[in-house]
Protein backbone atom coordinates (compact mmCIF):
# COMPACT_ATOMS: atom_id res chain seq x y z
CA UNK A 1 0.00 0.00 0.00
CA UNK A 2 2.78 1.97 0.64
CA UNK A 3 4.59 1.64 -2.29
CA UNK A 4 1.39 2.23 -4.27
CA UNK A 5 1.06 5.61 -2.43
CA UNK A 6 4.74 6.56 -3.35
CA UNK A 7 4.40 5.60 -6.76
CA UNK A 8 0.90 7.28 -7.62
CA UNK A 9 3.01 10.35 -6.10
CA UNK A 10 5.68 10.41 -7.84
CA UNK A 11 3.20 9.49 -11.37
CA UNK A 12 1.15 12.49 -10.85
CA UNK A 13 4.51 14.58 -9.81
CA UNK A 14 6.62 16.50 -13.30
CA UNK A 15 9.75 14.84 -12.30
CA UNK A 16 10.17 11.57 -15.00
CA UNK A 17 12.56 9.72 -12.89
CA UNK A 18 10.28 6.66 -12.06
CA UNK A 19 11.36 3.35 -13.46
CA UNK A 20 10.35 0.29 -14.20
CA UNK A 21 11.86 -1.21 -10.96
CA UNK A 22 10.04 1.43 -8.55
CA UNK A 23 7.27 -0.69 -9.36
CA UNK A 24 8.09 -3.77 -7.65
CA UNK A 25 9.06 -4.40 -4.21
CA UNK A 26 11.89 -4.53 -2.33
CA UNK A 27 13.70 -5.21 1.06
CA UNK A 28 13.38 -1.27 1.87
CA UNK A 29 9.70 -1.42 0.99
CA UNK A 30 8.78 -3.90 3.30
CA UNK A 31 11.07 -2.67 6.40
CA UNK A 32 8.99 1.13 5.47
CA UNK A 33 5.69 -0.39 5.87
CA UNK A 34 6.57 -2.57 8.25
CA UNK A 35 7.80 1.10 10.20
CA UNK A 36 4.86 2.85 9.15
CA UNK A 37 2.43 0.32 10.62
CA UNK A 38 4.69 0.99 14.56
CA UNK A 39 4.69 4.83 14.26
CA UNK A 40 0.61 4.42 13.71
CA UNK A 41 0.34 2.08 16.77
CA UNK A 42 2.79 3.84 18.78
CA UNK A 43 0.94 6.83 18.10
CA UNK A 44 -2.32 5.49 18.82
CA UNK A 45 -0.87 4.30 22.28
CA UNK A 46 1.30 6.64 23.03
CA UNK A 47 0.69 10.24 21.56
CA UNK A 48 1.82 12.26 24.55
CA UNK A 49 4.94 10.31 24.67
CA UNK A 50 6.03 11.18 21.08
CA UNK A 51 4.96 14.65 21.45
CA UNK A 52 7.25 14.94 24.60
CA UNK A 53 10.22 12.75 22.92
CA UNK A 54 9.75 14.84 19.68
CA UNK A 55 10.39 18.21 21.50
CA UNK A 56 13.01 16.55 23.70
CA UNK A 57 11.20 16.75 26.54
CA UNK A 58 11.51 14.89 29.30
CA UNK A 59 8.62 11.83 29.66
CA UNK A 60 5.81 11.75 32.67
CA UNK A 61 6.26 9.62 35.20
CA UNK A 62 2.80 8.45 34.90
CA UNK A 63 3.71 6.93 31.74
CA UNK A 64 4.70 3.02 31.02
CA UNK A 65 7.36 4.55 28.79
CA UNK A 66 8.96 6.19 32.34
CA UNK A 67 12.65 5.18 32.70
CA UNK A 68 12.91 3.18 29.93
CA UNK A 69 15.80 5.74 28.34
CA UNK A 70 13.12 6.02 25.26
CA UNK A 71 13.99 8.00 22.45
CA UNK A 72 12.85 8.94 18.54
CA UNK A 73 15.37 6.88 16.13
CA UNK A 74 14.50 7.10 12.54
CA UNK A 75 14.11 3.60 10.78
CA UNK A 76 13.35 3.43 7.09
CA UNK A 77 12.24 6.69 6.96
CA UNK A 78 10.25 6.86 9.88
CA UNK A 79 10.69 8.31 13.56
CA UNK A 80 9.22 5.40 15.98
CA UNK A 81 9.81 5.38 19.59
CA UNK A 82 12.93 3.30 20.72
CA UNK A 83 13.17 1.89 24.31
CA UNK A 84 15.29 -0.34 26.69
CA UNK A 85 14.43 -3.46 28.39
CA UNK A 86 14.48 -2.86 32.13
CA UNK A 87 16.15 -6.33 32.36
CA UNK A 88 18.34 -6.38 29.56
CA UNK A 89 18.41 -2.84 28.12
CA UNK A 90 17.60 -4.40 25.15
CA UNK A 91 16.59 -1.65 22.29
CA UNK A 92 12.93 -2.64 21.78
CA UNK A 93 10.07 -0.88 20.07
CA UNK A 94 7.29 -0.43 22.67
CA UNK A 95 3.81 -1.12 21.57
CA UNK A 96 0.43 -1.48 23.56
CA UNK A 97 -1.95 -4.88 23.26
CA UNK A 98 -4.78 -2.25 23.57
CA UNK A 99 -4.39 -0.98 20.27
CA UNK A 100 -6.03 -3.42 17.52
CA UNK A 101 -2.67 -3.06 15.06
CA UNK A 102 -0.80 -4.59 17.96
CA UNK A 103 -3.46 -7.39 18.69
CA UNK A 104 -3.39 -8.33 15.17
CA UNK A 105 0.45 -8.88 15.12
CA UNK A 106 -0.23 -10.93 18.27
CA UNK A 107 -2.60 -13.22 16.54
CA UNK A 108 -0.91 -13.61 13.52
CA UNK A 109 2.19 -14.76 15.41
CA UNK A 110 0.18 -17.43 18.14
CA UNK A 111 -0.93 -18.90 14.54
CA UNK A 112 2.40 -18.64 13.27
CA UNK A 113 4.13 -20.59 15.85
CA UNK A 114 1.64 -23.18 15.80
CA UNK A 115 -0.54 -21.80 19.04
CA UNK A 116 2.24 -22.38 21.36
CA UNK A 117 2.22 -20.47 24.84
CA UNK A 118 2.08 -16.79 25.96
CA UNK A 119 5.28 -17.24 27.46
CA UNK A 120 6.76 -18.35 23.93
CA UNK A 121 5.56 -15.63 21.39
CA UNK A 122 6.86 -13.22 24.53
CA UNK A 123 9.72 -14.31 24.09
CA UNK A 124 10.54 -13.92 20.29
CA UNK A 125 8.25 -10.87 19.52
CA UNK A 126 10.10 -9.35 22.67
CA UNK A 127 13.65 -9.78 21.04
CA UNK A 128 12.14 -6.68 18.85
CA UNK A 129 9.25 -5.12 20.40
CA UNK A 130 8.18 -4.28 24.38
CA UNK A 131 4.59 -5.03 24.22
CA UNK A 132 2.40 -3.93 27.24
CA UNK A 133 -0.13 -6.04 28.10
CA UNK A 134 0.57 -8.94 25.95
CA UNK A 135 0.44 -11.58 27.97
CA UNK A 136 -3.30 -10.83 28.89
CA UNK A 137 -3.51 -10.34 25.09
CA UNK A 138 -2.28 -13.88 24.23
CA UNK A 139 -4.57 -15.80 27.01
CA UNK A 140 -7.27 -14.14 25.47
CA UNK A 141 -6.34 -15.14 21.69
CA UNK A 142 -5.86 -18.31 23.25
CA UNK A 143 -9.52 -18.92 24.97
CA UNK A 144 -11.03 -18.07 21.61
CA UNK A 145 -8.83 -19.94 19.42
CA UNK A 146 -10.88 -23.30 18.52
CA UNK A 147 -7.30 -25.14 17.52
CA UNK A 148 -6.33 -24.19 20.81
CA UNK A 149 -9.29 -25.69 22.40
CA UNK A 150 -8.95 -28.80 20.16
CA UNK A 151 -5.11 -29.48 21.06
CA UNK A 152 -6.91 -29.68 24.86
CA UNK A 153 -8.89 -32.77 24.72
CA UNK A 154 -8.28 -34.22 28.26
CA UNK A 155 -10.62 -30.71 29.34
CA UNK A 156 -14.56 -31.55 29.76
CA UNK A 157 -17.34 -28.76 28.24
CA UNK A 158 -17.56 -27.30 32.06
CA UNK A 159 -13.98 -27.16 32.56
CA UNK A 160 -13.11 -25.47 29.40
CA UNK A 161 -16.00 -22.57 30.16
CA UNK A 162 -13.89 -22.26 33.55
CA UNK A 163 -10.98 -21.93 31.58
CA UNK A 164 -12.76 -19.36 29.22
CA UNK A 165 -14.43 -17.29 31.87
CA UNK A 166 -11.28 -17.51 34.46
CA UNK A 167 -9.32 -14.27 35.43
CA UNK A 168 -6.78 -13.27 33.34
CA UNK A 169 -3.35 -12.40 35.24
ZN1 LIG B 1 -4.43 -21.13 19.08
Amino acid sequence: MLKFVRNARKSTSTDETTTFDSHTLCFSDIQAAKMCLILQQQKESFPVEIDALSHNKQIQHSSKLWGLCSTMKRHAGFNVIESRGRVDSRVMMPLSAKCQLTKLMLQTKHEELNHIGASTVIGIIGQNHLIFGAKKELKRIQRLCTTCRESMPTLSNREWECFQTAELC
